[in-house]
């Protein structure tokens, strides 16, 4: 397993992966406009217990995917034999198993890292809580889907972006009464909180995003960081412990020990930290330097060092990402998570 999750820190640290010219997937390509793959074509490929998203190319590539023998994929990088054996899972919307919704990409904030609201118009989605309904009765219907989710940038204000995740939570809800259902918002009083709650929501992720305040000021200028943490004390007492996930993203100037101490707090409050390594592309580079971030390439040896890390404050304080059934613990596709992958 440890081999295993080696290859899977490289793949997901790493480029994308060149499809054979005229290679057709199995599978719809996926086109997100929310997480490290948000803007390109990808797919997910899974080995071993294992799966990961990756954007896919005909032109070039630091992985190749080969067919082999009667239609056996493997995947080389550089030319080297890297996973001797990988099937292609289908994506309901955004992940594989899940509905996972961005009810629009746009946001009024501004921090340094994320995509979504760069992305060309084209991919704008604003969509109608008709509109998502319709496609979730459609994936349903096409797919055993595990666990319905959304995320959002912020739009116009926080006030009308949470009312729109409370109409489609609650419309899922009346609609699938048993499904789990995980949200990602930007809130700012606990009476969004409780609002979310009270609409159906099992689940929601309010992310601390980097791990230092003096890093957080100025990744994410408009957002605020001690705030966040409030909420998230708030966020348990309503939804549950094991039931409220902050991510945090790595790779932005911080050390392990920063790491591992925002990771304690998070887990002594009874939140489930995830960990996210920062991916820099042509979308956001330019606008992480501007903000002074200090990228550095995550190797895949210190994400497995901080995956056990992770591991370890769970387990500290009884916590495990199993209580998780919607958004990234459950994908699994972006990061390496524990109790889940090793
Ligand atoms: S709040 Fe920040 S991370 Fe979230 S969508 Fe807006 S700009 Fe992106
Ligand atoms: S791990 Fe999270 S960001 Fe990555 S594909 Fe899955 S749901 Fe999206």
């Amino acid at each position: 397993m440890e081999e295993a999750l080696r290859r899977k820190a490289v793949l997901t640290l790493g480029g994308a992966v060149r499809l054979p010219q005229g290679y057709e997937l199995p599978v719809r390509m996926s086109h997100s406009t929310a997480g490290p793959g948000a803007g390109f074509g990808s797919a997910v490929f899974a080995f071993e217990g294992c799966r990961v998203k990756k954007s896919v190319s005909y032109d070039e590539g630091e992985f190749e995917l080969v067919v082999g023998k009667r239609g056996k994929l493997s995947l080389t990088r550089k030319g080297k034999p890297f996973v001797p054996r990988v099937t292609i899972e289908p994506v309901v919307r955004h992940c594989p198993e899940q509905a996972f919704f961005n009810l629009d990409p746009r946001c009024i904030y501004r921090c340094a890292y994320c995509t979504s609201p760069l992305l060309d118009p084209s991919e704008d989605k604003h969509l109608s809580t008709e509109r998502i309904m319709a496609m979730l009765d459609e994936s349903m219907e096409e797919f055993d889907v595990k666990a319905v989710s959304f995320t959002s940038g912020v739009v116009g204000d926080v006030d009308s972006t949470v009312a729109r995740f409370v109409d489609v939570v609650r419309e899922t809800r009346a609609r699938y009464p048993d499904v789990p259902i995980g949200v990602e918002p930007y809130v700012s009083t606990p009476e969004h909180i409780r609002m979310l709650k009270d609409a159906g929501a099992d689940e929601i992720k309010l992310n601390l995003e980097s791990p230092r305040r003096d890093i957080f000021e100025r990744a994410c200028p408009d957002l605020d960081f001690d705030g966040i943490l409030d909420l998230l004390r708030i966020a348990v007492d309503v939804f549950g412990k094991g039931k409220v996930i902050s991510n945090i993203i790595y790779g932005m100037g911080e050390s392990d020990a920063d790491l591992d101490v925002a990771m304690e707090r998070l887990c002594s409050m009874g939140v489930l930290p995830g960990l996210r390594a920062l991916r820099v592309n042509d979308l956001n580079r330019a606008r992480l330097m501007e903000a002074g971030i200090r990228c550095e390439q995550v190797s895949p040896e210190r994400a497995m060092r901080l995956a056990e890390m992770q591991k370890r404050a769970m387990g500290r304080h009884g916590l495990t990402t199993e209580t998780s059934e919607t958004m990234c613990f459950s994908c699994k596709c972006c990061d390496l998570v524990p109790f889940r992958d090793f």
